[in-house]
């Protein structure tokens, strides 16, 4: 019996979404190669500090112009080679290597691209709720009262995804009251994925 109940608990941890979430893939490069890579699949977006690869940007034709963007930097075959091999690979986390020798800057960055990394693996059925929440938020003007304050509100207006991580990484802390208050199952999720960030720091 003792077993069985040992054997249930492996299974549900291996059943447990979060299971391969113990590790990040995480990778810090120079803002050179962060630069060739926003100037090659969004020119004209904010230059990022952390950038999630939530799904591969880098067709054939863009993946040419990144190579030659880099080489241009002055890049070797060998070290375009690794960064591309970065780029290209679903749910890694890219880091600007400055934000190293700082440490506030670094936790917050991190605890916001990692929280991406939690929020595209979780099932069908949380994902749910967390769009209801956010377009409910939307709706009632809850995120353009914040703009007033804060123009990376503006984030999370336009791209639902934005919405968990910029609570984690503290740009809308007040935001996590109101989920505590108003959506119970929300919160839930939240505060799971933000452990989740933390412990692995
Ligand atoms: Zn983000």
């Amino acid at each position: 019996m003792k077993k069985l109940a040992y054997l249930l608990l492996i299974l549900s941890c291996l059943c447990s979404p979060f299971y391969n979430k113990k590790k990040f893939s995480e990778y810090f490069v120079p803002e050179k190669v962060l630069e060739c890579y926003q100037q090659t699949i969004n020119p004209e977006a904010n230059f990022p500090l952390g950038h999630y690869i939530d799904s591969i940007y880098l067709d054939k034709e863009k993946l040419k112009k990144f190579e030659e963007k880099l080489e241009e930097k002055g890049y070797t075959k060998k070290e375009i080679e690794k960064f591309t091999k970065i780029f290209l690979t679903r749910d890694n986390i890219i880091y600007n290597e400055k934000i190293t020798s700082n440490k506030d800057l670094k936790e917050r960055v991190t605890m916001h691209e990692r929280a991406h990394s939690l929020v595209a693996r979780l099932g069908k059925k949380e994902k749910e709720i967390l769009q209801k929440t956010w377009r409910n938020l939307l709706e009632r003007g809850v995120f353009s009262n914040l703009c007033i304050y804060n123009p990376c509100a503006w984030h999370i207006i336009t791209n639902r995804e934005e919405f968990i991580p910029y609570i984690i990484d503290g740009t809308f802390l007040s935001l996590e009251d109101t989920l505590r208050i108003n959506y119970p199952d929300a919160y839930k999720i939240y505060e799971r994925i933000k452990k989740e960030v933390k412990e692995n720091k």
